[in-house]
């Protein structure tokens, strides 16, 4: 039995653990001097061989793409740290910077040393304010005692970081539109090839990396391989904040092995599913990964098992929702973010997910057509696939999922213009937000 971890998280209970002095009296820091002394290819190949993948969500092994930039360019490298995390339920990088921006900014030194980069860039979600002053302090008191800046701890390692706060728009977590944004411009993903590693900010060979990921680097080079595989599965290893949100007796930031089972986390970290209440259906890495059931429960939590369940880990934003819960509102919930947050630079996403709120209202609203439910099929099937970035088909996935496991629900609001009985109507889940016209305002709805 898997047990709960504390590497990542070890100073969530410190009262002094975000400050220098309580991170260096922490061992913190130590992972430079045992970088700085191998060279950055040797240290990248270590990365690779721990076998450390991406925790931003698409989960690539980060040594494989630090590989792929150029040393001998001639032109400036830089790493680009996405702590835009705007994906529903998703809140790990959040309190990961609030409580120890110094473990960002280690690893943010090693990685620059890896990749022989000497600017670095924290693209931050511009609601963190409270990350934000956290990390401003730490990136403050990491100059003033030589941890940033010229020539780190006498080594002749020069590294500067910048603080950039984002304007709030979820396509920037999406690492094309964040180095849009982070050049000032409008953030909207940009077409690959060229891929940010070879061209990127400013077209600078740029590396984007999350910030957990990069919090995982010093602690892969100060205790080594074996150390780091110890943890985890053969293909997944290593530590995982998992974000667990939703109808479960204590949601939070639980760190757990990966491949951990997500019921062994929810009863064990959470305290099981609220009293009265069982599990229905769930998110295993935020809304824009495909839903999962109670039947999946016990499936690990790793990216080759939940992909072969079906779906993504992605962030690992466990969102957990139970018998009580209408899916279809949940998923009116999310299609309104999705159509809300479209960046508008392809139709198939900018005009889709609009039409699929339309229908979305209109089945909950009693007025749902025998013919609303192939509609939605084929509304779904004319975005994925066929959209520019991710998030087109990453809106589409609680759409097609739940289709799929609960088309019983589906059916029911159009046979009988209603829920079935048992399920809440959930205050905010029918109130439109997303500032568009309500479907019975519209003419021409599908
Ligand atoms: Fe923008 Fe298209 Fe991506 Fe939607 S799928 S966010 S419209 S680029």
């Amino acid at each position: 039995m898997a047990e709960p971890l504390s590497v990542l998280t070890s100073r969530f209970d410190m009262a002094e653990g975000h400050t220098l002095e309580g991170y260096v009296a922490t061992g913190g820091y130590a992972s430079l001097d045992v970088a700085f002394g191998q060279a950055p290819t040797d240290l990248v190949q270590q990365v690779k061989d721990a076998g450390l993948r991406g925790r931003g969500g698409a989960g690539f092994p980060t040594g494989v793409k630090w590989g792929f930039t150029p040393r001998d360019s001639g032109k400036p490298v830089y790493l680009a740290v996405n702590a835009d995390e705007g994906e529903p339920g998703t809140f790990k990088d959040r309190e990961l910077m609030e409580r120890d921006p110094h473990q960002l900014l280690e690893g943010i030194v090693v990685a620059c040393y890896m990749l022989e980069s000497r600017r670095a860039f924290i693209f931050l979600r511009g609601e963190y304010v409270w990350p934000g002053m956290r990390l401003e302090q730490a990136i403050a008191e990491a100059y003033e005692h030589g941890y940033l800046g010229k020539d780190i701890a006498g080594s002749g390692v020069d590294v500067d970081v910048t603080l950039h706060y984002a304007a709030g728009a979820y396509i920037c977590g999406e690492e094309t539109a964040m180095l849009d944004a982070l050049e000032g411009r409008r953030g909207q993903p940009r077409l690959r090839p060229p891929f940010p590693a070879v061209a990127g900010l400013y077209g600078m060979p740029t590396q984007v990396n999350n910030v957990e990921t990069i919090m995982n680097v010093g602690h892969i080079v100060q205790h080594g391989i074996d150390w780091y595989r110890s943890m985890g599965t053969d293909k997944s290893p290593g530590p995982k904040v998992f974000c667990v949100s939703g109808e479960v007796a204590r949601p939070g930031n639980y760190e757990w092995p990966m491949g951990t089972p997500a019921r062994e986390i929810v009863d064990r970290s959470c305290g099981g599913m609220l009293a009265g209440r069982e599990l229905k259906f769930w998110a295993p890495g935020g809304s824009s990964t495909p839903l999962l059931t109670a039947d999946h429960a016990d499936t690990p939590m790793d990216f080759d098992s939940i992909a072969a369940a079906g779906s993504l880990l992605g962030t690992a934003a466990m969102m957990m929702y139970s018998d009580h819960t209408s899916v279809v509102e949940a998923v009116l919930n999310w299609t309104r973010f999705y159509e809300h947050e479209s960046c508008g630079k392809c139709t198939p996403c900018r005009e889709g997910f609009f039409w699929l709120s339309q229908v979305y209202e209109r089945l909950l609203d009693g007025r749902g057509r025998p013919a609303d439910l192939a509609l939605l099929d084929e509304q779904g099937d004319n975005i994925l696939g066929r959209a520019f970035c991710a998030l087109g088909d990453g809106g589409v996935s609680p759409i097609t999922s739940s289709l799929t496991h609960f088309r019983d629900e589906y059916e029911h609001l159009v046979a009988h213009g209603r829920l079935p009985d048992g399920l809440e109507a959930h205050a905010g889940v029918v109130t439109d937000n997303s500032g568009h016209s309500r479907p019975d305002q519209l003419v021409g709805s599908p």
